[in-house]
C-alpha cells in the first residue's frame, strides 16, 4: 500500500494542469444545449409552441398530437447537434441523478433504419425500476414504476445524449422520486401565497418560489484520493491525523484560485453555460482545497434540477482534471465541512418579490406578511425541518461548531427585531386613525431604510433572513435540494392558507379593515413565534441550554431527527397541502431510515479492514524493525544498554497498546454490527447504529492516527492529511 501512496503522490506532483479557454461572452453560449424557449420557438408550430407554454405556465395538460409535434422537433434539434440517444432523466429516492439511454435509431421492415422519437417516447417510459428504492411502495402494490416528462424543466443535451427531465411514480400513482412531490409543494405554495397576495395587489395571479443553492465541495487529486479505500467508498476519510497546518491561518478563504482548480472551474462553467445552468459565482472555501459554486437563483423546480445536474457534471469534469471532487459534508475531521445554503424567496407574476421590502406602507405590509408567516412556519415545523436535511453525512457538520447546530431557528438582525417588537404592541381588534398612520409611517414605512443597515450577518444561524431572501444554511452539501424545498414550500403554504382563514375571519366576523385584521394577525403570530428567533450564538453551550428552556427540539442525530417526518402532525400536513399522501410520507421515512443504517454499516466495514489489514500489518513491521534495532543495542552495549534503548522500547510499548487498542475495538465494532443486523425494527436498527456501532469508530480511529505519528512515515499506507489538502 506504502507503494501506491508514493506512486500517487509523486505522479500528482508531476501532473501537468490542462488549461481551459475562456470562450469568449458567456451569454452567448448560454443555454446553446437546452431545448429552451427560444429554441422551441425556432422549432415547434405555433401551436405545439403555446400548448408547451401553458403546461409551463398554467399546468395545463399536452395533448397527444402536440406531445408528437414537440417529440419530432425535439429530435430534429438533437439530431443536429450530433446525439443519438435520449434518456428520461429523474431523480430515484437515492439521491443521486438515473438514467436510461435509448438510442433514436430503429430498424425499418425493409431492413433499413431510421431516427424516430415520437410523442410515446417524449411523455412516458418505463424503466426497469425494480432495484430503486421504493420504501416498500412497489412491494405493497405489487405495480412496477414509470417516468413522465416534466415541461417545465427544459429538457436538455449532455454529451450526446438528449436529456429528458421527468418525475418518477408508481402505477398506482405515488411519487418514488423527490421531484413529484416538490412540484406538488410548489403548485400549494403558488395557491396559497396568490391568494394572500390578492389582500395587497388583485393582478397576481402566480406565486413562484425561487431556489439559489451555494454548493460547496473539495477537489483533491485523483490518484491521492484513488490511495484511500475510505476515501473512495465511503466519500469521507475515516481516519487520518490532522495536518499541522490546516486553515489555522485563514489564508484559503477568498484567496487567488490555484491554478489547476481555477482550470476545472473554467470547464465546469463552461460546462454550465451550454447546459443552461447560470453559475456565477465561484471562490475558495475556508478549508485548504475547499471550494464554493454558486447561481443566479431560479424557480425552485428548474434550480433544484440544475443542481443535482452540477453534481453529476463536477464529478466528470473533475475526472479530465485528475481530480476527485469530494461532495460529502465532512470529508476530513478537523477542518471545515461543506453545506449547500439553499437561498429561497417567493415572488409574483407582477414582478415583486415577496421577501423584500417595497416602497409603499402597504407593500411593505405585504413583506411582513410573508416575512412573518415564513417565522411562524419554522417554528410550527422546526423539527420537520431539521428532519429535512437530515443524513448519515450531515449529522458531522450540524452541531459541530463550524456549521448551523442541529437546533432551527431564525436570524432576523437587530432592526427587523425591532420591527417586530413595535408590532407586537398593535392594539387588539380596531385601530385608532392615529396608531394607523403611525403604524404606516413610522414602523411599516421605515422598514427599507432599517434594511440597508442590515448587514450584521450572523453565520452560525441555520435560517437567517438576508435582506431579500431566507438562507437556509443547514443543507448538507451532498444533499437534493428537492428534500428541503418540498417541506419548506409545504410549511409555509399551510402557513399562508391558515392566515388566510384568520383574516379572513377578522374581517367578516368581526368587522375589521382588511389592514386591522392583517396587523392583529401579525402581532399574534410575532407573539407565538419568539421562540424561534435567536441572534446570538448558535455554536455555543449557552444556546442549547436556552433552546431547551424555549420547547425547541435539538435533534443531533439523523435516527432521532427523522421521526419528525412520520409523527401524526406531519402526515396531517402533507394530506392537507396534497403533497405527499401517508403512504408516500411513510415510504421516504423508511428509505431514510434503512439509508442511514447502511452509511453507518459500510463505513464501519471499510474502516474495520483498513484498521485491521492495514493499520495493524504496517504497525507490526514497525515494531519488529525497532525490535531489531534494540537486539543490536544490546549487543553493542552491555551496561549503558538499558539507557541507550530506552525510547525504542517505550515505543515498542506504545505500538503494543494502540494494536490492542485497535483489535478489541474492531472486535467490538462487529460484535455490535452483528447485534443491530439481528434487529427488525428499522427505526431501532439505526438508533443503535448511531449509538452503539458508531461512537467506536472514534476509539478505533484514536489509536490509528495515534500509530500515524509513531510509525516510520516511509511505510505508511495511507496518503496523509496534508498531502491531499494541499496539491496544487
Ligand atoms: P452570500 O449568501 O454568499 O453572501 P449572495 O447573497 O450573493 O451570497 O447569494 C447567494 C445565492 O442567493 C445566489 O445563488 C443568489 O442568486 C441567491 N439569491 C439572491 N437573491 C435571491 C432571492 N431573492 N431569492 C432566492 N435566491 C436569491
Ligand atoms: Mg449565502
Amino acid at each position: 500500500m506504502s507503494k501506491l501512496r508514493f506512486h500517487a503522490i509523486k505522479e500528482s506532483l508531476a501532473y501537468k494542469s490542462i488549461h481551459v479557454e475562456e470562450k469568449g461572452r458567456r451569454s452567448n453560449v448560454f443555454g446553446e444545449n437546452v431545448f429552451n424557449e427560444n429554441t422551441m420557438r425556432q422549432y415547434l408550430t405555433n401551436d405545439a409552441f403555446k400548448g408547451v407554454i401553458n403546461a409551463i405556465n398554467h399546468g395545463k395538460k399536452i395533448d397527444r398530437s402536440i406531445a408528437d409535434q414537440v417529440a419530432s422537433s425535439m429530435k430534429d434539434w438533437a439530431l443536429s447537434k450530433g446525439v443519438t440517444h435520449y434518456t428520461h432523466w429523474f431523480q430515484p429516492l437515492t439521491g443521486v441523478t438515473a438514467e436510461k439511454h435509448d438510442a433514436f435509431f430503429e430498424t425499418t421492415d425493409d431492413g433499413m433504419a431510421i431516427e424516430k422519437f415520437g410523442g410515446n417516447q417524449l411523455v412516458q417510459q418505463e424503466p426497469d425500476a425494480s432495484s430503486f428504492p421504493s420504501g416498500g411502495i412497489r412491494n405493497t402494490f405489487e405495480a412496477r414504476g414509470y417516468t413522465a416528462w416534466d415541461p417545465t424543466s427544459p429538457a436538455f443535451i449532455y454529451g450526446t445524449t438528449l436529456c429528458i427531465p421527468t418525475i418518477f411514480v408508481a402505477y398506482t400513482g405515488e411519487a418514488l422520486d423527490y421531484k413529484t412531490p416538490l412540484l406538488r409543494a410548489l403548485h400549494a405554495v403558488d395557491d396559497a401565497a396568490t391568494a394572500v397576495c390578492k389582500y395587497f395587489d388583485k393582478n397576481v395571479k402566480k406565486v413562484t418560489s425561487s431556489l439559489g443553492w451555494e454548493q460547496e465541495y473539495f477537489l483533491v487529486d485523483k490518484l491521492l484520493a484513488a490511495s484511500r479505500p475510505d476515501l473512495m467508498l465511503t466519500g469521507r476519510t475515516l481516519l487520518g491525523h490532522s495536518p499541522a497546518k490546516g486553515q489555522q491561518l485563514d489564508d484559503h478563504y477568498f484567496g487567488s484560485i490555484p491554478n489547476r482548480a481555477l482550470n476545472f472551474m473554467r470547464e465546469l462553467e463552461n460546462e454550465c453555460m451550454l447546459l443552461g445552468i447560470p453559475v456565477k459565482t465561484r471562490h475558495n472555501e475556508v478549508a485548504p482545497n475547499q471550494f464554493e459554486v454558486a447561481p443566479i437563483y431560479e424557480e425552485a423546480n428548474l434550480a433544484v434540477d440544475h443542481n443535482s445536474l452540477l453534481m453529476d457534471v463536477m464529478g466528470r469534469v473533475a475526472s479530465k482534471h485528475n481530480f476527485k471532487v469530494l461532495l460529502h459534508e465532512k470529508p476530513f475531521a478537523g477542518i471545515n465541512g461543506s453545506g449547500k445554503h439553499n437561498n429561497w424567496s417567493l415572488s409574483t407574476d407582477t414582478g415583486i418579490n415577496l421577501l423584500q421590502p417595497g416602497k409603499t406602507p402597504m407593500s411593505n405590509l405585504q413583506f411582513l406578511t410573508f416575512f412573518i408567516n415564513t417565522i411562524k412556519a419554522v417554528h410550527e415545523n422546526e423539527a420537520l425541518l431539521r428532519a429535512a436535511i437530515a443524513s448519515a453525512s450531515n449529522d458531522h457538520r450540524l452541531g459541530a461548531n463550524e456549521a448551523p447546530p442541529a437546533i432551527i431557528s431564525v436570524f432576523i438582525g437587530k432592526q427587523l427585531t425591532k420591527v417586530l417588537e413595535e408590532l407586537e404592541g398593535v392594539t387588539k381588534g380596531k385601530l385608532s386613525p392615529q396608531e394607523k398612520t403611525e403604524l404606516k409611517l413610522n414602523v411599516v414605512g421605515k422598514i427599507p431604510d432599517v434594511l440597508l443597515d442590515n448587514t450584521d450577518r450572523n453565520r452560525t444561524s441555520p435560517f437567517a433572513f438576508t435582506g431579500n431572501k431566507f438562507e437556509f444554511r443547514a443543507v448538507g452539501s451532498t444533499a437534493n435540494c428537492g428534500k428541503p424545498m418540498t417541506i419548506l414550500n409545504t410549511i409555509v403554504a399551510k402557513q399562508l392558507k391558515d392566515f388566510k382563514v384568520e383574516v379572513d375571519a377578522l374581517v367578516n366576523k368581526k368587522d375589521l379593515k382588511k389592514d386591522e385584521a392583517v396587523f392583529n394577525v401579525l402581532r399574534e403570530y410575532i407573539k407565538s413565534s419568539r421562540a424561534i428567533l435567536f441572534e446570538g450564538n448558535g455554536y455555543g453551550e449557552a444556546w442549547e441550554k436556552e433552546a431547551k428552556k424555549r420547547g425547541l427540539s435539538n435533534n443531533k442525530t439523523t435516527p432521532e431527527a427523522l421521526k419528525a417526518k412520520i409523527s401524526k402532525k406531519t402526515i396531517t400536513l402533507f394530506e392537507e397541502m396534497k403533497v405527499m399522501s401517508k403512504i408516500e410520507t411513510e415510504a421516504r421515512y423508511e428509505i431514510d431510515m434503512e439509508a442511514y443504517s447502511l452509511h453507518i454499516q459500510i463505513e464501519g466495514r471499510v474502516l474495520g479492514d483498513i484498521a485491521r489489514n492495514h493499520i495493524v500489518p504496517t504497525a507490526v513491521k514497525y515494531q519488529n524493525i525497532l525490535i531489531e534495532n534494540v537486539r543490536g543495542l544490546k549487543g553493542i552495549f552491555d551496561k549503558k544498554f538499558e539507557s541507550v534503548a530506552k525510547e525504542q522500547i517505550n515505543l515498542i510499548e506504545d505500538i503494543s497498546k494502540h494494536i490492542e487498542g485497535i483489535n478489541s475495538n474492531v472486535t467490538k465494532m462487529i460484535d455490535e454490527r452483528r447485534n443491530a443486523n439481528a434487529i427488525i425494527d428499522i427505526e431501532k436498527k439505526a438508533l443503535a447504529y448511531c449509538n452503539k456501532v458508531k461512537p467506536i469508530f472514534n476509539d478505533i480511529r484514536y489509536h490509528c492516527d495515534k500509530l500515524e505519528l509513531l510509525v516510520d512515515d516511509e511505510i505508511w499506507p495511507l496518503t496523509k492529511y496534508r498531502e491531499m489538502l494541499f496539491t496544487r
